[in-house]
């Protein structure tokens, strides 16, 4: 059977390699100490677990779903974005439910971008942005993110030809793989170069929550203008431990919304009633619970960073989501060849940096999505390994 073009397209898994030599080192008696995994290892608080189970029950909650989501979730999107970032939104018609917002990104193109057309899609980042641009028939353009300019794109050097093929923007801070986090003044940037170029930006945003240090993450709504030019994925996936829950949101400018609901309404039937009746407690509970599990995090944070640093790495602390990202030692010449080799001096997995662009090369991603004991393992057999 041949594949279709668009799915002929797609790269190969860049990580099925790795996943096979970790099955030989299981298979062989490894134990494997696994830090590729971007999936919260916390469960998913009580009185959330709680409120999917009387709203399961609830007969009401066993038929099709509205497409855009029931308006008491919609409504609760709007509180929680008003109280959270006094960004106004009109349940109507500026929230859409998601099944995850990875359903939202994957599935966008299609209402916005004709074969030939461009997205401006960030390289190292979430693959999705650029193979969901692929399926659409879209062609995506990278925009480099390097340390250099604390891992945003220069807009200015985006050519002219380029960016007037552009229909779309992907961005997405704090950023995944790398930590990093944007200001107002970026975002300022963002929705001029938006309106000059007449493109949509769509805005990533599952870890506007998960920040340390004190910091708060903002949303790219709060800034003037960017209801006009865009609009912005958020999800319970990453803040309330609850990635298999499959329910999310985007919110922002109403014709983009239109536009994402003309594919959804076609292609899905919404998410199931009981776990959004589940995601309104969760978005409108005390922030107790989210709190809690970002001072486990930064705990885990604190002791990799602080321990590797201490001997001899160069890693830097982020003030968001949970992954560190750092250079792997010079000797190495890629990351996968550096992943492969600490995988088989240590038992412990990091992603290469490359699988998530040219320009993750070099670098590698670490999950602190383990409890801390086997953090110190994993830190103790890298520090008594040679793998530096
Ligand atoms: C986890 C993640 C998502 C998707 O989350 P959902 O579970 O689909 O809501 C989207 N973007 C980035 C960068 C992520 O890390």
């Amino acid at each position: 059977m041949e594949y279709a073009n668009r799915i002929k397209g797609i790269p190969p898994y860049l990580f099925a390699e790795i996943d096979r030599e970790i099955e030989k080192k299981k298979n062989q008696g490894i134990d494997i100490i696994n830090l590729s995994v971007g999936d919260p290892d916390l469960p998913t608080p009580d009185h959330i677990i709680k409120a999917l189970s009387e709203a399961a029950a609830n007969p009401a909650n066993h038929q099709y779903p509205s497409y855009a989501g029931m308006p008491v979730f919609r409504q609760a999107i709007a509180k929680w974005y008003d109280d959270r970032f006094n960004v106004k939104l009109d349940p109507a018609d500026e929230v859409m439910a998601l099944i995850g917002s990875k359903e939202g990104i994957a599935h966008i193109p299609l209402a916005y971008i004709n074969p030939g057309d461009v997205a401006l899609v960030p390289d190292p980042a979430y693959p999705v942005y650029k193979i969901g641009t692929m399926l659409a028939g879209g062609t995506a353009y990278s925009m480099p993110l390097l340390e250099e300019n604390d891992y945003k794109p220069r807009l200015e050097d985006i050519d002219k030809k380029t960016a007037s093929k552009a229909r779309i923007m992907f961005l997405n801070y704090p950023n995944a793989p790398t930590g990093a986090i944007s200001g107002k003044d970026f975002f300022r940037e963002v929705v001029d170069y938006a309106v000059d170029n007449d493109l949509i930006v769509l805005h990533d945003n599952p870890y506007s929550e998960m920040t340390f240090d004190g910091y708060r993450a903002i949303s790219f709504l709060e800034i003037k203008g960017a209801k006009d030019v865009g609009i912005e994925f958020n999800s319970l996936s990453k803040t309330f431990n609850m990635t298999g829950w499959r329910i999310g949101m985007a919110v922002g400018a109403s014709e983009i919304i239109a536009g994402l609901g003309k594919v959804k309404e076609n292609v899905d039937s919404g998410a199931f009633q009981a776990v959004q009746v589940a995601a309104v407690k969760a978005l409108g509970g005390a922030r107790d619970c989210v709190n809690k599990n970002m001072r486990i995090f930064e705990k885990r944070r604190d002791y990799v960073v602080d321990s590797l640093n201490a001997a001899g790495w160069n890693i830097k602390k982020p003030k968001a989501t949970f992954y560190l990202w750092f250079n792997i030692p010079e000797r190495y010449d890629s990351s996968i060849s550096f992943c492969s080799k600490l995988l088989d001096k240590t038992g412990v997995v990091l992603t290469p940096g490359v699988g998530f662009g040219t320009h993750g090369e070099g670098y590698v991603r670490c999950a602190l999505t383990q409890p801390v004991e086997r953090l110190r393992e994993a830190v103790r057999r890298i520090e008594e390994s040679d793998i530096r």
